[in-house]
């Protein structure tokens, strides 16, 4: 991949010699678009050599624009978000026929992220949390979105909302992958660089280092032996030694390289965010594995002491994964041996219906 700043030139390909781009959020928090523009004056070089052709949350652009494209008119696709509802399913199809290449942008588009953390529930049940018993509702009628609502003025239609939370590559072919919460600047103007000058490593890849976090972590590491794990707000934790073996979780034995450690210089425990090392099935076993590993404890009760201390093992060692892992398909199939409903993701029925709109 080229490096920050050695743009060369465009690819040749549409008469304006420009690249033609689309950036898409799907179940999103926002904070992957702001690090598009995050690249600071490296944003001039985008304008510069791109046409931008749709981009919700900074342009105006209508899906009927894109739809208009000839097939792969787009050079590139940007897609950031895990996918929870048909409007982003029929989204991110269209922009896979209208571009040549697609870059799943940022931790949730690779592997799920923090939305995918809801497959630990059904869609039922977050429906019942969200219109029901969180406690800021009042809503005695148990009322919750319609698919389609009858106004004087027309049809209101909503978007079906799936039973599970999916990663890009479930519902698309992606050729790249841009890990990180959100991805750094510095990765999102080398990826920008290299697709503009056709400087791109084999499909499939990801665009970031071939190694853990912890092979260039600078901290002083020593033989792990933990008997109490203690969250980072709980201690304050020596700047120079190993976070694990100081009994803080670290996912750094779990997660790829590439950020520029960027949590561990603030004295802050990596979180994974940049997904698993190159080698790794699961980021969440493999954690798991390291974590079990480094437990001491006299017997087993002991060593189920500690355990027990990992608060939130879910969120902790799948925070960003949950939906390429493992886990995640043991749990479809234990609901679907539980006869819990499970969407098909394009079935229609997961919807709720029957229950008023919301007005
Ligand atoms: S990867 Fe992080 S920054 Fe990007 S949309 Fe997901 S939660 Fe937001
Ligand atoms: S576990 Fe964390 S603190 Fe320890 S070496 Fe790995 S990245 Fe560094
Ligand atoms: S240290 Fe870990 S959580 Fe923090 S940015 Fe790097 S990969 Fe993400």
């Amino acid at each position: 991949m080229g490096k920050p700043g050695t743009q060369g030139r465009p690819k040749e390909g549409h008469p304006s010699g420009k690249l033609q781009l689309g950036i898409y959020w799907c179940a999103s928090c926002g904070g992957c678009d702001i690090a598009v523009l995050d690249i600071n004056e490296k944003i001039l070089d985008v304008a510069a050599l791109a046409d931008i052709k749709l981009w919700p949350i900074a342009l105006d652009f209508k899906y009927e624009d894109v739809r208009a494209l000839p097939d792969k008119a787009l050079d590139v696709s940007f897609i950031n978000g895990a996918l929870r509802n048909s409007e982003q399913v029929e989204i991110v199809e269209l922009l896979r026929k209208k571009s040549k290449t697609v870059v799943a942008f940022g931790s949730c588009a690779c592997w799920g992220g923090i939305p995918a953390l809801a497959n630990l529930f059904d869609r039922n049940q977050i429906f019942e949390r969200v219109y029901g018993t969180s406690p800021s509702t009042v809503n005695p009628n148990r009322s919750v979105p319609a698919l389609e609502s009858r106004m004087p003025e027309g049809t209101l239609t909503l978007p079906t909302f799936y039973n599970t939370v999916y990663k890009l590559d479930d519902i698309i072919p992606v050729e790249y992958y841009l890990p990180g919460c959100p991805p750094p600047a510095e990765l999102v103007a080398e990826a920008v660089d290299a697709i503009a000058t056709g400087n791109l490593p084999p499909a499939g890849s990801v665009l970031a280092k071939e190694k853990a976090l912890c092979d260039s972590c600078p901290r002083e590491r020593a033989e792990k032996k933990v008997t109490t794990f203690r969250r980072v707000h709980e201690v304050q934790p020596d700047p120079d030694r190993c976070l694990l073996d100081q009994g803080i979780i670290c996912c750094g034995p779990a997660t790829r390289d590439g950020c520029g450690a960027r949590c561990l210089e603030a004295n802050m425990p990596c979180r994974g965010c940049f997904g698993p090392t190159p080698e790794a099935v699961e980021q969440g076993a493999k954690m798991l594995s390291a974590v079990g590993s480094i437990i001491e404890g006299r017997d087993e009760a002991e060593i189920k002491r500690v355990a027990a201390q990992v608060v939130d093992p879910a969120g902790t060692f799948y925070r960003f994964g949950l939906a390429a892992s493992l886990l995640h398909r043991s749990y479809q199939e234990r609901s679907l041996k539980e006869g819990v409903e499970l969407d098909s993701r394009l079935d229609p029925t997961v919807v709720p219906t029957g229950k008023e709109a919301v007005t």
